[in-house]
């Protein structure tokens, strides 16, 4: 018992230091890694619209040398709480939420307000609002015989929000260009906030053998955990399988189990690449009908 406390304590100990094993100034800019197949590091897209808005001026983060300084990009300001409304349960085969898509801490102001930092680079005019949400994954999925593309909407995190795959919606590096708040999140068109990565207010928190936390849920069901592997390793895309997973004994309602898994990661494509197991859109849905897309933020641009 003590020593599994002195093993705890040890893992919490390093993950700072770990942390700041990646290099958040110089992180590889995902333009371009679109694939029709999986493949490591890229991400398989069952969808983009090259002509849809989005930033429309390149911040002075993103550098010529194919990387961008997270550290630097805008940030949208704001404290705004919203009366978030996130709950789980497991019926029989499924996985049950209730949720309405407001998130469980602080967001930007939205619209991005005209006399920010951020309005220079995007001048995304929506603003947040409530969702509610039909979401139904399987409680225990299983890998299908083949992976499948990543749609916009690719599951939701613990704090009640919608993750989105890495790319705007003309299919650049989302997370780069898109002028975010401080918890990496912003509204589409229609009020959904979403993520396009693992926000940082969303605690990376680590079990006792180091490896991350569940920190949500894909739309085929497997958990996505945070940035650390087994040992407490901080994983790279280059650790991890094409749709950004792998597969060994981790922590599944409050069990032990072989599973395949997805992780967060800091470089792209942040979560899932494809996905690895079965997914429908009625797996998520909108009460109002339709899956929530990225649609882009409508006809905007510099002045
Ligand atoms: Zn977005
Ligand atoms: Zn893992």
């Amino acid at each position: 018992m003590r020593l599994h406390l002195l093993a705890a304590l040890a893992a919490l100990l390093a993950a700072p230091a770990l942390a700041h094993e990646a290099d958040l100034t110089r992180l590889p800019l995902g333009d371009g890694k679109i694939s029709t197949e999986p493949k490591v590091g890229f991400i398989w897209a069952c969808r983009i619209d090259p002509n849809a808005g989005g930033a429309f001026r390149n911040g002075p983060w993103i550098k010529d040398d194919g990387t961008y300084d997270f550290t630097r990009k805008a940030v949208v300001p704001g404290d705004v709480h919203w009366p978030s409304r996130y709950s789980m349960r497991l019926e029989g085969d499924n996985r049950v939420f209730s949720l309405n898509d407001l998130p469980s801490h602080g967001t930007g102001v939205f619209p991005i307000p005209a006399d920010s930092e951020a309005y220079r680079y995007d001048r995304n005019p929506n603003r947040i609002e409530a969702h509610d949400l039909d979401v139904v994954l399987p409680a225990n999925p299983v890998p299908a015989p083949q992976p499948s593309c990543a749609p916009g909407a690719v599951g939701i995190l613990l704090s009640g929000a919608v993750l989105f795959n890495a790319l705007d919606a003309p299919g650049r590096d989302a997370v780069a260009h898109e002028t975010q708040d401080k918890c990496q999140g912003h509204p589409q068109e229609s009020g959904v906030y979403h993520y396009h990565s693992i926000s940082t207010c969303i605690d990376d928190k680590r079990l006792p053998d180091g490896h991350s936390a569940l920190v949500g849920y894909a739309l085929d069901g497997f958990g996505i955990y945070g940035r650390y592997g087994e040992g407490g390793k901080l994983l790279s895309s280059a650790d991890l399988d094409a749709c950004h997973g792998h597969t060994h004994m981790i922590e599944w309602d409050g069990k032990r189990v072989m599973m395949y898994h997805y992780h967060a990661t800091w470089d792209f494509p942040y979560t899932v690449g494809c996905l690895r197991g079965t997914w429908s859109f009625k797996n998520m849905m909108t009460i109002s009908g339709g899956p929530p897309r990225h649609r882009g933020f409508g006809p905007f641009g510099p002045p």
